[in-house]
C-alpha cells in the first residue's frame, strides 16, 4: 500500500505539473518556479512565446495538425534550453521559458535562436514572436509585473510584423 501510494503521489504530481499535449510544464508549475527563483536567485529572465497566425494554421490544415505544430514547437524549445530552465505551456498557443540566474542577454539570445529554429524545424512551417522581460535584485518586481512586461513586449513584436522578439 505504501509503495502504491508513493506511485500515485508521483503520478499525481506529474499530472499537475505537466501540460498533457506538449509535455511542457504547466503554468502553475512555472509560477511556482519563478516565485521560488525570485526569493533565492539574483536575477532571472522570462521569454514569452506566441505562434504567429496560428488560427490560420488550424483553418488551413485542421486542428489536429495545429496540435502537432504545438508539439513540434515545444520540442524545439526543450532541446535548446538548459536543465535548470523551465519551459511551460502558458496558454493555448502561448509558451514560456524562464531562465533562473540568467541576465537579459541570455534571454534575448534564446529568443533569437528559437525564432530561427522554429521556422526551420516545423512542418507545416510556422513562425513565432517573443517578448522578453527580466528582474534582478536591483530591479525587483512581482511575478505578475514580470509577465505583464513580457506580454507588452510580445504585443509590440506582433505589431512590428511578427517573427521577431522585443524586450521590455
Ligand atoms: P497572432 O499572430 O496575432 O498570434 O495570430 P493568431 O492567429 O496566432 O492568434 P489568435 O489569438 O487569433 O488565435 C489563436 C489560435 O490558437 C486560435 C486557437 O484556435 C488556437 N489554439 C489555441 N490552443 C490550441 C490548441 O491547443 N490546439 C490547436 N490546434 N489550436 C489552438
Ligand atoms: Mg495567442
Ligand atoms: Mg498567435
Amino acid at each position: 500500500l505504501a509503495v502504491s501510494n508513493l506511485m500515485l503521489r508521483d503520478r499525481l504530481k506529474y499530472l499537475v505539473q505537466t501540460d498533457r499535449l506538449t509535455e511542457l510544464y504547466s503554468r502553475s508549475y512555472l509560477d511556482e518556479k519563478i516565485g521560488y527563483s525570485m526569493k533565492s536567485d539574483e536575477k532571472g529572465v522570462l521569454v514569452l512565446i506566441d505562434i504567429d497566425d496560428f488560427k490560420q494554421i488550424n483553418d488551413t490544415h485542421g486542428h489536429q495538425k495545429g496540435d502537432d505544430i504545438l508539439i513540434q514547437v515545444a520540442r524545439v524549445i526543450q532541446r535548446n534550453i538548459r536543465d535548470q530552465d523551465v519551459a511551460a505551456r502558458w496558454g493555448g498557443e502561448e509558451l514560456a521559458v524562464y531562465l533562473p540566474k540568467a541576465g537579459l542577454n541570455a534571454g534575448e539570445m534564446l529568443a533569437e535562436r528559437l525564432i530561427t529554429l522554429v521556422s526551420e524545424y516545423t512542418d507545416p512551417k510556422v513562425t513565432i514572436s517573443g517578448g522578453v522581460s527580466h528582474w534582478s535584485q536591483d530591479r525587483p518586481k512581482s511575478l505578475s509585473t514580470l509577465f505583464k512586461e513580457a506580454d507588452i513586449a510580445l504585443y509590440n513584436a506582433k505589431r512590428n510584423g511578427k517573427n521577431k522578439f522585443m524586450t521590455h
